[in-house]
């Protein structure tokens, strides 16, 4: 609680403007977009951040009265301590405006993924895809490897996004006792690009950062089999950075600007989706990106999602439209998630009774606890 007594203040109670709140049916969130962090709160307080925008802290106090006395001390405290917002007089505040919520980016393709099954049949086509992301100014590629890859193989895909517009690798690859850890760090320090290498189906779950705050090795016992094990919507996924924030409120906060190559060489929006717009080996990725159907999907944001539209985490969650509760309507919230935002709580989605049906359409029945 305050340890100084503010009721008396002919100050105002300013939001930070990196700092954006959602409302939800039950709850609502305050994400601070610059620190990449967020904290569940109740709707009423939203309420009291729209009148605190209003008034000086001495009048919220009168117009909350002296039975609500504590839980206005209980929200300043919350905004000053959490350092969502700060006090200043009605001259200083008018030097902060909002800040506004849009999301532009130059490139045709922001982010790709590339999925591997047998890496000697399908090689060539990842030298193609790479070369023509680079011309759709791609900046993240993310390889899924669902086989071990060896040393030289890391290095030819490495190597091929060198002299690119792609900045940030990230690798998935099986466990294989060849590939050591002395060759994996010599691997990240060759390519400065190559962000994350996780191996995963590994019997340890370890993490060496090689290069402080840029590259970083894991092990993770999880599998990570086929294209059914994505779409995962758990809490640790979520993501309430600047960039990630606006384009959610605009966009697909998966699908947006993405463009995929499944293990057999077929272009998707995601590789769990089934459609595909031709393989890789004989179709040119910029004429994909002419078909209206394959952009459409990047603008189902969760407003327009059945029960993610009244969710408090809409802006900083992750979406999945390849498996979706109800298979036809591609509206439908994710199958995978387990938060209802109705009562505010988490339970195993595959336990749940109203999923079972989507379950078995999709042949989830047998899935495990996966790595996405
Ligand atoms: S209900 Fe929707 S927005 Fe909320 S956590 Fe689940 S998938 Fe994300």
């Amino acid at each position: 609680m305050l340890s100084i007594n503010l009721q008396h203040s002919d100050k105002f109670i300013v939001i930070f403007a990196s700092c954006f709140i959602t409302k939800g049916h039950g709850r609502s969130l305050i994400i601070d977009s610059q620190r990449g962090k967020f904290d569940l709160i109740p709707n009423d307080m939203v309420d009291f951040i729209q009148n605190s925008k209003l008034y000086t802290i001495r009048t919220l106090f009168k117009i909350y009265g002296t039975d609500n006395k504590e839980i206005v001390e209980s929200y300043l405290s919350f905004i000053l301590e959490n350092e969502y917002g700060f006090l200043a007089n009605d001259k200083i505040r008018k030097k902060f405006p909002e800040i506004e919520v849009k999301w532009q980016h130059p490139s045709k393709i922001t982010n790709s993924i590339i999925d591997v099954k047998v890496f000697e049949t399908t090689q060539e086509i990842y030298l193609q895809t790479i070369s023509q992301l680079d011309t759709l100014q791609c900046e993240a590629l993310q390889i899924r490897s669902y086989i071990s890859l060896s040393e030289s193989q890391l290095t030819y895909l490495a190597e091929a996004i060198k002299n690119t517009c792609i900045e940030h690798l990230e690798i998935y690859t099986k466990y294989n006792d060849q590939l050591t850890l002395k060759k994996l760090n010599k691997l990240l320090l060759n390519n400065q690009k190559i962000s994350n290498i996780i191996i995963h189906s590994a019997s340890k779950e370890d993490e060496y950062e090689v290069i402080k705050n840029l590259s970083t090795i894991y092990y993770t016992a999880q599998t990570l089999t086929d294209e059914t094990c994505c779409g995962l919507v758990e809490k640790q996924y979520f993501n309430a950075i600047k960039d990630h924030y606006m384009e959610a409120n605009f966009h697909n906060s998966c699908l947006n600007r993405k463009l995929s190559i499944d293990g057999n060489g077929e272009i998707k929006n995601c590789p769990s989706m089934s459609k595909s717009y031709g393989n890789a080996k004989d179709t040119n990725l910029v004429s994909v990106l002419t078909n209206e159907d394959f952009t459409a999907i990047w603008n189902i944001k969760k407003d327009f999602v059945l029960t993610c539209q009244d969710c408090e985490f809409r802006y900083v969650c992750t979406d999945c439209r390849a498996y979706v509760e109800t298979p036809d309507n591609l509206y439908a919230k994710p199958l995978k998630c387990g938060y209802d935002p109705y009562t505010n709580e988490w339970s195993d989605w595959k336990e749940n009774p109203l999923k079972q049906k989507a379950i078995s359409e999709y042949q989830l029945t047998n899935v495990k606890r996966t790595l996405f």
